[in-house]
């Protein structure tokens, strides 16, 4: 996409952080003629980005437009500019022509054919240095300089001071800081007078209360299973059946009252909760929730069966085997590392045989296996989620061009935005989209004295 003509009397563009925004943005503004130097604290750049997807970096994805928004909730809208100018047919023509090929899985998920991040990081590097842009290692930025006209440049923790005709913000959240993503880019923005939104982990496991159950379970993946959260604590959870996926994304809208968001599919017992993709997908409004008050989740460990159809179920396997003591009866229906700590919450003796269960007992046991309980204390830290949520307010950036509409000469990109989605390379396209408009709108700006 060389559309932009080249600058002439090239001017200074610094760009903070080396990930995946930072190092497009500075490969693009130094394609289009700018003088460049990419600011990156740690000993090299790219270092998240070989750690995305297991290794194998999920680019992008194939969803249409609309999905695509949609998997980052309402503040998606902000990405229409960035997206109009440069997405994922751009982003895989960028990387086919350095070489590196891609392809899609399950979910639309694009990776590079060699399931190789290094291949991504080698090419976002070897295009901003053949575009002359100078990449330095170990320079963290430690303030943004501006005065009533805009940037001046920045300061270095070193003490350097490196003057620019415009700054490119693009340090990242505050998730996996070993990665060198530890938050300084809020703290930047907000030092040039930004807005941040409260900041939330993303993508991250849950911790719960009945930390016994978990150990029991841990290692347990259950497939093809409901998860629900709920705005309460577990003995006010309605007893109603959900049969449709609530949360962003899925096209419901409006959940039934106190649930959070619902999701069928696989999650996975952990020695201290539950993660697992499902899980995964809604602990962002589950941290936002627990913020306001208690929350509990239930899985509902037969979805395809409606109380009725499970108990009649259990009706004709207890008619055909009446010897069978519970925890013989629970074996049918879940996975053997759950059998006994479920019997154990079930409140049914483990002797009692098919033969002298109560209707009641089978009320309890359908109830127990269409909704097992459990209060969340918390979900794990901001730095163990995969992305932060929450950031610098949107309003207060140019969705075209990602300008700072408060400082002149300032631009910000990638996850230091309030923008954040689901799993399914929808994340990585956001940063590559807006590092892309925020390096060639700031090499325009370099062009421009505005002192
Ligand atoms: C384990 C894991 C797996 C993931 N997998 C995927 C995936 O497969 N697909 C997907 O779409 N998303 C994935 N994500 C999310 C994705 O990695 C991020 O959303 C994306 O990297 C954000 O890009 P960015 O350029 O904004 O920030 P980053 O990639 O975090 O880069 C920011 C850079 O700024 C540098 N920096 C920070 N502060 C300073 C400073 N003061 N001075 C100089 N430099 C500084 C940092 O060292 C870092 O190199 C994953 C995240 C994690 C943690």
């Amino acid at each position: 996409m060389n559309t932009l003509p080249k600058l002439t009397g090239a001017k200074r563009v610094l760009v903070i952080g080396g990930g995946a925004a930072g190092l497009l943005a500075a490969g693009r503004a130094a394609e289009l003629g700018a003088q460049v130097i990419l600011l990156e604290r740690m000993e090299a750049p790219g270092k998240k980005l070989l750690i995305t997807g297991k290794g194998r970096c999920n680019i992008t994805n194939t969803a249409p437009l609309k999905e695509f928004l949609a998997a980052f909730g309402p503040n998606g809208r902000f990405l229409y500019g960035a997206f109009h100018r440069f997405f994922r047919d751009q982003l895989l023509d960028f990387f086919r022509r350095r070489g590196v090929e891609t392809e899609s899985e399950r979910g639309g998920r694009v990776f590079p054919v060699s399931h190789n991040a290094a291949d991504v990081v080698n090419a976002l590097v070897s295009h901003a240095r053949e575009h002359g842009a100078e990449i330095r290692p170990n320079s963290r930025v430690r303030s943004i300089d501006r005065d009533s006209r805009g940037i001046r440049g920045v300061k270095l923790e070193s003490g350097e001071f490196i003057p620019a005709e415009a700054v490119i913000l693009a340090a990242g959240g505050a998730s996996y800081p070993a990665t060198g993503s530890a938050g300084d880019g809020f703290s930047l923005a907000e030092k040039a007078g930004h807005r941040i939104n409260p900041l939330y982990p993303a993508l991250v496991p849950l911790v719960i209360k009945e930390i016994g159950f978990a150990v029991a379970c841990q290692g347990v993946a259950l497939k093809n299973i409901r998860l629900t959260a709920f705005a309460c604590e577990k003995a006010s959870i309605p007893d109603i059946t959900i049969e449709h996926d609530y949360g962003r994304g899925t096209g419901w809208e409006k959940p039934p009252p106190k649930v959070i968001e619902s999701r069928f599919g696989e999650m996975l017992f952990t020695h201290f909760g539950i993660g697992g993709p499902i899980t995964l997908l809604m602990s962002q409004a589950v941290a936002r929730a627990l913020d306001a008050g208690p929350v509990s989740v239930h899985i509902d460990l037969k979805p395809a069966l409606s109380k009725k159809e499970l108990d009649a179920r259990l009706q004709r396997e207890f008619a055909a085997y009446p010897r069978r003591q519970l925890p013989a009866i629970l074996r049918e229906l879940l996975p053997e590392k759950m059998v006994e700590v479920v019997a154990g919450i079930s409140g049914i003796p483990l002797g009692r045989t098919a033969a002298n269960f109560t209707a009641g007992d089978r009320r309890d046991l359908v109830k127990l296996l269409k909704g097992l309980a459990f209060e969340v204390r918390s979900t794990l830290p901001l730095g163990a989620a995969m992305v932060t949520a929450g950031g610098v307010e949107l309003a207060e950036i140019d969705p075209k061009t990602m300008a700072s509409k408060l400082v002149p000469g300032l631009y910000l990109a990638g996850e230091v935005l309030d923008l954040d989605a689901d799993t399914g390379g929808f994340n990585l396209q956001a940063a590559f989209s807006t590092g892309w408009v925020a390096g060639e709108a700031a090499a325009k700006t370099a062009s421009v004295d505005h002192a």
